[in-house]
């Protein structure tokens, strides 16, 4: 049960105004209501600068051959946000030609992106190679093939990265440590397969192996997971010197480190993680005896989760005497799928409460018509909550406006940005004239 207190405080972005209001970056939630309207998504933009910060310097402090880092943009993919993520001196991972040309819209230099997705198209393929994207990578043989075609008919070498799967199940690793390999994603080191790739990439004129890749999950929380990784990917490193004679350039170790949703859950410390792989992998490449490749890290929801809040206004309230009760709000899944699809925990608070002033149990719910279009259960509210009141929800910076839909018919709610006093925005509301765009 979610309860309104000042545990829910739970990113420091986060305080209470002299009256108990809710503040988020310092900025009054009422006023930014009043005048964008909701639902809302908001960013913090010194928080996000602040998470590219951690992973930068850490980057830097903690690897003297050197780490990239690459933010993985399918958590928040809007022109904005690529040029405050080039400003920072990240590199980004795209999954999409709508992700490559936004990227491309904000002057990001696609050299430094590196290209996803388990099943490229050929027209994916060519766009990314005309585009000037610096890597892709690459998931299975038959995309290896299309990519060396393409690349050769456009005379272009391309570099690549092999997605391999480690066999590393991020929350049971030390007792499944198999768990991964039936994965949709890479190829397993575990079957053969990652040694076969690796020779047919030397193999094929096009491509350039640059190095392996993997990702094992999302929401980690333990750092062990990552040691665990490295250790098995050092080791197939190894492995492709000894039997293939190829040294890997570049080490990617994937995304994944978990942010703090609710007060039970702790907040990861970035540095602290990088840290122990620096030091860990160092200690693997010493006793295996061979250089440490360029290590990468590719996080997404870490950069911009906590940087997000979404506000909503309370409409029906409704009370079925001995069974439940439905607090419902202006958006719902299509906005904020994340508990429809996966029940996902979120921290829902009222903004213009004191704290202490919740009693009433309920589900806040969508406006979406489908029962499953929640966005909390069993959360706290105060007993006489009344339409127009606003909702916040907190940590809704990655995977909200990048999963949104128009379900419904559903204009996406726009995106504005919060810096030092300022407020701006920077991806406008649809309305309903956007939404029958294409309609012919
Ligand atoms: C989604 C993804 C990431 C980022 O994961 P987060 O949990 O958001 O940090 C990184 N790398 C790859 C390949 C991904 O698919």
């Amino acid at each position: 049960m979610i309860t309104n207190t000042e545990r829910d405080l739970i990113c420091s972005n986060l305080s209470r105004g002299e009256n108990g209001e809710l503040l988020f970056a310092s900025h009054n939630l009422s006023s930014l209501a009043e005048k964008y309207g909701t639902p809302l998504y908001l960013y913090d933009e010194s928080k996000i600068r602040e998470k590219c910060r951690a992973y930068m310097n850490a980057a830097k402090d903690f690897f003297p051959s050197g780490a990239r880092v690459m933010y993985a943009s399918k958590a928040a993919s809007f022109k904005r946000l690529y040029e405050i993520i080039n400003e920072e001196g990240l590199g980004i991972d795209v999954v999409s030609v709508g992700e490559i040309y936004t990227a491309h819209l904000a002057a990001f230099p696609l050299e430094r992106a590196y290209f996803h997705s388990n099943n490229k198209t050929d027209t994916d393929i060519k766009y990314a190679i005309s585009m000037g994207v610096g890597y892709f990578v690459v998931d299975n043989a038959e995309e290896l093939y299309a990519i060396d075609r393409i690349a050769g008919e456009m005379g272009k070498k391309q570099k690549i990265l092999l997605r391999i799967t480690p066999g590393i199940d991020p929350h049971t690793y030390a007792a499944v440590a198999t768990g991964k390999v039936d994965s949709k994603f890479g190829s397993a080191i575990e079957t053969g397969q990652a040694e076969e790739i690796t020779a047919l990439a030397l193999s094929l004129p096009s491509l350039i192996l640059y190095g392996f890749h993997c990702h094992v999950g999302s929401q980690i929380f333990d750092a062990d997971v990552y040691l665990a990784t490295s250790k098995v990917m050092l080791e197939f490193v190894k492995d492709m010197q000894l039997k293939l004679g190829y040294m890997a350039y570049e080490l990617d170790i994937g995304g994944g480190i978990g942010v703090r949703y609710v007060a039970d859950q702790p907040t990861p410390d970035i540095r602290a993680t990088l840290r122990s792989v620096a030091e860990a992998m160092e200690k693997n490449a010493r006793e295996l005896g061979i250089a440490l490749p360029t290590v990468c890290f590719e996080p997404g929801r870490s950069i911009v989760a906590d940087a997000g809040l979404t506000l909503y206004t309370v409409g029906t309230v409704k009370r079925i005497p001995g069974y439940k009760n439905y607090v419902s709000v202006d958006g719902g899944m299509a906005d904020n799928p994340r508990y429809a699809l996966y029940g996902s925990p979120y921290t829902l608070l009222p903004v213009a409460r004191r704290v202490g002033e919740d009693k009433m149990v309920c589900s806040v719910v969508g406006r979406c018509c489908e029962s499953g279009d929640i966005l909390q259960e069993g959360v706290t509210m105060p007993e006489d909550i009344r339409r127009g009141e606003l909702i916040a929800c907190l940590t809704t910076g990655a995977y909200h406006y990048s999963m949104a839909s128009n379900y419904n018919r559903l204009g996406r709610p726009p995106v504005v940005m919060l810096d030092g006093d300022r407020d701006y925005v920077a991806v406008r509301r649809e309305g309903i004239e956007d939404l029958t765009r294409l309609d012919i």
